[in-house]
Order: structure tokens, then sequence, then C-alpha cells
């Protein structure tokens, strides 16, 4: 195994399915599955999962709400699909935490650093929630900061096609995939599989990351274990 500590970054879209919105059981019970496999080869791992199948904060305020209020709404959504990852990861039987980043102490654990890396040392899956606890960020810039904090090997990002390509490959037939990239060309290029904030962490810390479709079968086994696949982000 090349990674042994994996921060794996999903979207809230990934819970939707096909309605876009809200969170689909067959969808999550897929992804637990995933998971699950990623677990039982020792690896552990670190969650950081969105809101947008619930709420986007900048969604709101074009509608006329308040930024932050807005962003609050979206890191309750992120609890909300947390929990939901959380409770269909334990009927597999696997050992979770949530770790939110907003205290919701009847609800689940509160960030605290140490805490979430013991958990990870006794191969618990530690889910954070609430993205940074602050308005006006993404959950990549949590995924990004947890990577970090944690000291994870690498971030596994997984998006609904297989890298990055040098435009959108659901429109273009001709879109060309990188094999990798480095930090500063997703940052010059505009490329938004993460945000610039996100990026230029990983960047200022070394912070690989892998950008992967984690829904075909396998695929999470050949990243963990350095197999080629999507694009790598590093340098
Ligand atoms: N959010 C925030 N601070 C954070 C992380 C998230 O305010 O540190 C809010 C923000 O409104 C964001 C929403 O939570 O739009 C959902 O997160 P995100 O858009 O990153 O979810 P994803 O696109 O991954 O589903």
């Amino acid at each position: 195994m090349k990674y042994k500590r994996i921060l794996l970054k999903l979207s809230g879209e990934a819970l939707a399915g096909e309605k876009g919105h809200g969170v689909c059981p067959e969808v999550l019970s897929q992804i637990s599955g995933e998971i699950a496999d990623l677990s039982a080869m020792g690896v552990e791992v670190a969650i950081v999962i969105g809101g947008g199948n619930i709420h986007r904060g900048v969604a709101g305020t074009t509608k006329g709400m308040d930024r932050t209020t807005s962003d609050h709404m979206g890191m309750m959504a992120t609890i909300i699909n947390s929990l939901a990852l959380q409770d269909s990861l334990e009927r597999r039987g696997l050992y979770t935490r949530v770790l939110s980043a907003i205290t919701m102490p009847e609800v689940c654990e509160s960030y605290i650093r140490r805490r979430a890396v013991r958990h990870l040392e006794k191969k618990r899956i530690v889910i954070f929630a609430a993205g940074t606890g602050n308005p006006y960020f993404t959950t990549d810039t949590a995924a990004a900061l947890r990577a970090n904090e944690i000291d994870a090997d690498v971030i596994f990002k997984a998006t609904k096609v297989d890298g990055i390509y040098d435009k959108d490959p659901m429109k273009h037939e001709d879109a060309v995939k990188f094999e990798e990239l480095e930090y500063i060309d997703v940052l010059n290029r505009g490329i938004g599989v993460m945000d610039s904030a996100a990026i230029s962490l990983c960047m200022d810390n070394a912070m690989e990351i892998i950008v992967f479709n984690m829904f075909e079968k396998g695929n999470i086994a050949r990243a963990v274990s350095g197999d080629k696949i999507g694009t790598r982000v590093f340098k």
C-alpha cells in the first residue's frame, strides 16, 4: 500500500444520485461499500463530505439571503450528510465517529485534532462535519485543512469523471485527460476541480491530491496501492 492514511473528499452531490438533491439510499450504500473495502485494506480513512445536495451558501445569496447565514445552513447540510454516511457505514459493522467543526454535543463529537488522530489510529473511520466551521469557505478547503492537520498521505477527491480534463468531457468528445498536473497549473488554468484556496493550501504544504472516479469498482483499491489512476496533482 502506498498510502496508509487518506482523506477522502466526497461532494454532497455524490450522495444525491439521479435526483440531484437529497440523499439517495442506494448511492449511499454504494459509497459506504467502497469505504468499507478501503477500511478492510487497513487504510486509515478520514472523510470530508460536502453539503451541495441540500444547500450551498452562494445559492442562498442569489435569493437575497445573508451570506453568513446561508453558509451556516450549508455547514448544517454537511452535518446531515455526515450522519447519513455514518449510519450507512455502521450498518456494515464499521466503527465511525463524526467530528463537527460546529459544536453539537448531543449529535456528534466536536472536532479536536488529537482525538481525530487517535480515532484513526484505532482504525475508526472519521467523518469531519461542518467544513472548517467558518463561512466563506468550502468543504474542499476543509478537506485540505484537515488532511494537513491529521498528516494524511494524500487527498482522494472523488468525482463523477475519472480525473481532470482540459475541457468538460461531458460536453466535448475530444477532451483530453491529464495524468498529472502541478498545483500551479490547476490554479493558472482555472481548473475548478477544487477551489483555489484548497489548491493553494495543498501547494504550500505539498499535500498530494488524486482526482478519480471512486464509483468504478476497484478504483479505490488501485488508488491506494499507488496504481496510476485519475489525475495526480502534486509538486
Ligand atoms: N461551508 C462553509 N464553510 C466551510 C464549508 C462549507 O460555509 O468551511 C458551507 C458553504 O455555504 C458551502 C456549503 O457549506 O456552499 C456546502 O459545502 P460545499 O459547497 O463545499 O459542498 P459540496 O460542493 O462539496 O457538496
